[in-house]
Parts: C-alpha cells; sequence; structure tokens
C-alpha cells in the first residue's frame, strides 16, 4: 500500500538539512507520496527505511525483464487501468513458439521468419522478441538441441517450457546467460523451480487453474524468495483468458492486492488453430492485457498489424511521436532542388519522405515544429500558419542552399499561401497537393 506523506516523513532523518533540493524533510515527504520527487535526493535515509520506502513506491505490476542487453525485454509496470487515463508503459513481448518435437527445416523456417519479419516505421523498428521453446519430446538431450540450435541463430530472449524441472534446467544450461523466462512453476513443482529460479537469477512463470491457485503460487515463490514472476492463469478460452487478465489487472491496481501484481503471460496459439481468429485473439491481448503474448508461428500479413497495434497503444497520448525540426535532404540534391514544408508529426513526416523519395526527385524537406501535430490539426491550432512558419524559413538556411526561391507548402495549408508572401519577400509559395501520395505526380511538373 502507498504510503501518506506523514508516514513517509516519520522514516525521514528530519534534520531539514535541504540537500534534496526541498526547504523541509516534510516537504519532501509530501512530494515524495505525490510522486513528483525521487528517494534517491535524500543521502541521509537509513537502509532499513530506504527498503520500506522503495517497497512502498513500487509500481502495484512488478517490471520483470526477460533476456540482457539490447535485446531485453521489460513486461508489466502497469499503472492503470486505461490508455487515456496516463499511459501505458511496457509494450508485451511476443513470441513464437517452437517445439522440440519439430523437424530442423520447421525449426529452421520459424526462426528465419523471427529474424526476417522487421518492419521500419515513423522511425522505429518494429519486430518480435521472444521464442518460446517448449518440450513436448520428453527428453532432456532434444530440448537441449534445440534451445542450443535457437541461442546459435537467434538473437531472441528465450521462454523455456516444461513441466519437469530437470528439462527446464537441462535447457537453462544451454542458454542461462541470455536470463530465459522459466515455464513454469505450478503447485506439483514450486518448490523446485524456486530453487532453479534463484540459482539462475531468472523470472519464472506461475501457472495454475484458478485465480486462487495463482495467488496462493505466487505468495509462496515470493515467500521462498522469488520476486520476478509472470503470471498463466492457465484460461484457453478466450472469455476466461480475457476476464483474468481484467480481474488480475484490476486486482493489482485497484484492491493493491500483491499476490496478483505481477505482468502476464497469454496463449492465443493454444485457443485456435486458425491463423487469422489468432491475430485476432492475439490483438486483443494487445490493448487487454498480455504481458507476453505466444504465437504459433510468425507471419507476415498477421504479424505487422499486430505490431503498429502494439506501438500505437503503447505511445504516450499526451505526447506525439515527432520528427525533429530541420531540413531534410531527400536524394542528391541541388541548388535547384524543389524544397517542401510541412509538421513535424512523425507519421506526416515519414509518408511525405517515402512519397518524395518514391518521385525520385531530389528535394529539400523544411520538417516545422509543431510539437508533434499533422498539417491539419497544426494549422487549425495556429501552429502552422504564416506568423510561425516564416520566421522558420527564414532562420533555416535553405534560402542560401537553393538558387529559386519557391516554397511547396501542402494543399491543406493554402489559405496560408498569400499570408507567407507577405511575411517571406522574394519568395513564390506554390499550393501542393492536399494527399501525400499525389506528391510524385506533382513533383514531375516541377520547373526551378
Ligand atoms: Fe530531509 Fe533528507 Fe531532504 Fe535533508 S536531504 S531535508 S534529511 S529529506
Amino acid at each position: 500500500m502507498p504510503l501518506t506523506g506523514i508516514e513517509i516523513y516519520k522514516l525521514l532523518p528530519q534534520t531539514n538539512c535541504k540537500e534534496c533540493g526541498d526547504p523541509t524533510c516534510l516537504a519532501f515527504a509530501m512530494k515524495l507520496a505525490a510522486g513528483k520527487t525521487e528517494l534517491a535526493l535524500c543521502p541521509y535515509i537509513s537502509e532499513e527505511a530506504k527498503v520500506k520506502l522503495e517497497e512502498a513506491s513500487a509500481p502495484p505490476i512488478r517490471v520483470v525483464t526477460i533476456g540482457v542487453g539490447d535485446r531485453a525485454v521489460k513486461i508489466g509496470g502497469e499503472t492503470v487501468m486505461f490508455r487515456h487515463e496516463k499511459r501505458f508503459e511496457n509494450p508485451p513481448g511476443f513470441a513464437v513458439l517452437i517445439s522440440d518435437t519439430m523437424d530442423e527445416a520447421e525449426i529452421d523456417g520459424r526462426l528465419a521468419r523471427f529474424s526476417q519479419l522487421q518492419y521500419e516505421r515513423v522511425g522505429v523498428t518494429l519486430r518480435p522478441e521472444l521464442v518460446a521453446v517448449r518440450n513436448d519430446s520428453g527428453e532432456a538431450g532434444k530440448f537441449e538441441a534445440v534451445v542450443n540450435k535457437v541461442t546459435q541463430k537467434s538473437d531472441a530472449g528465450i521462454i523455456l517450457m516444461s513441466s519437469n524441472p530437470d528439462i527446464l534446467a537441462a535447457g537453462l544450461k544451454a542458454c542461462a546467460d541470455r536470463k530465459p523466462l522459466l515455464y513454469a512453476a505450478t503447485k506439483e513443482n514450486v518448490a523446485r523451480l524456486a530453487d532453479l529460479a534463484k540459482e539462475s537469477s531468472c523470472p519464472v512463470v506461475a501457472k495454475a487453474s484458478s485465480l486462487e491457485e495463482l495467488a496462493q503460487l505466487t505468495t509462496e515463490l515470493t515467500e521462498a524468495g522469488v520476486k520476478d514472476i509472470v503470471l498463466d492463469s492457465g484460461s484457453r478460452t478466450l472469455r476466461r483468458a480475457f476476464e483474468d487478465q481484467v480481474f488480475i489487472r484490476r486486482a493489482a491496481l485497484v484492491k493493491k492486492f500483491r499476490p496478483l501484481g505481477f505482468p502476464t503471460i497469454v496463449f492465443p496459439s493454444e485457443m485456435t488453430d486458425d491463423p487469422m481468429k489468432e491475430a485476432v485473439l492475439a490483438s486483443l491481448f494487445v490493448a487487454k492485457y498480455g504481458g507476453i503474448i505466444v504465437l504459433s508461428d510468425f507471419r507476415g500479413e498477421s504479424l505487422f498489424p499486430l505490431l503498429v497495434e502494439r506501438m500505437n497503444v503503447y505511445t504516450d497520448p499526451q505526447r506525439p511521436l515527432a520528427t525533429t525540426e530541420g531540413i531534410y535532404k531527400i536524394g542528391d540534391v541541388d541548388e535547384n532542388s524543389p524544397v517542401l514544408i510541412t509538421t513535424n508529426f512523425s507519421l506526416t513526416y515519414f509518408i511525405v519522405s517515402g512519397e518524395i523519395e518514391a518521385s525520385k526527385i531530389p528535394s529539400y524537406l523544411l520538417v516545422k515544429d509543431t510539437e508533434g501535430l499533422s498539417v491539419m490539426t497544426a494549422w487549425a491550432a495556429g501552429k502552422f500558419v504564416a506568423d510561425a512558419i516564416a520566421p522558420f524559413v527564414k532562420k533555416s538556411s535553405i534560402a542560401d542552399q537553393v538558387k529559386h526561391h519557391k516554397l511547396v507548402i501542402p494543399g491543406y495549408a493554402a489559405p496560408e499561401s498569400s499570408g507567407l508572401e507577405d511575411e517571406l519577400p522574394g519568395w513564390e509559395i506554390l499550393v501542393g497537393p492536399r494527399e501525400a501520395s499525389h506528391i510524385p505526380a506533382y513533383l514531375k511538373g516541377w520547373k526551378p
């Protein structure tokens, strides 16, 4: 449970030394309770008080990391039920399933698709993160060999899946340095799995057949000293799995129920044999509230929309994706190249620059900072009007880089053309297309 300002104050040194930047310990405590300062700013808190305060200020859903280095996947850490309340913090990881009974060609194909299916969108690389290796053979040697292959052929984070702790330990030998997720502790093997997780410092999934049993299991794991836990409620029908996700999130955030304060793993791969239905189920768990989503295979036609959905759902709604203001040279520009201007909403920038590139006519693209708003919205908000555009064009050095002084503005900003000609003496303002897709045709008629 979060502590009040007064409760926090009682744990502080109460010397009012001001080193934290606040005039008194009480002021610091009040700010800390409101989440407006950081505990680390007070250098004099005792270790005992620090532990208590850190526990109290920990997010209601624990952050769990799977993997290491650049490829590590962080899940959990969520603080709201709905994205519009603040934002969702850590996007779910997508995992592809590999069974140790699959033939070599099938395993190779899945690993190849894992590596190849990557996409660039608004300057971000979208890709899946995890490979789940499931022991269906019942043989430790086979399992270890497949895990070995995964480590050699991909940089994926790994989920090791077996109900047998000895077989999990064999798989772990092959990939311990990647800090895999161990799947799964059940009421039958919880003590062994707790030992394995502690010895290897790996996170572990708690799997049960009801939420009550799940809470009991996480309590046992926590008492055994395991902190990084992922929840599998065991449900494999859409309705039950969906209800469980909502119940778990609500229990952790609203009821502050610590035993369910962990991220989850869901298995659309085990809910249907129809690839399209599986993708639809996965999309549901992107929005509510999967931490790891395990798919039976990756296909471009379903993975790409899922990756885009994930990016959109996990974008901070209060901070649109924005591109840096400036002059962007697209192609081998010279003094006769066209000059176009647009806003710094990332999607706008990437669509416009993509169309200019497709036209094969090297061009300058001026990107005006409109706080991440698109052309129409920025224009309506007064951020992409003559008074704002003209100082930016003057300040940029574009006038020195081209012989002609012609500026192409987006069709949606046409009402600004005469104002811009007044504000930018010597410049001819041309009204370009409204839709970016018409830019290539427009540029074909370009004359400096
Ligand atoms: Fe109090 Fe610590 Fe701030 Fe000093 S640094 S005023 S002891 S909270």
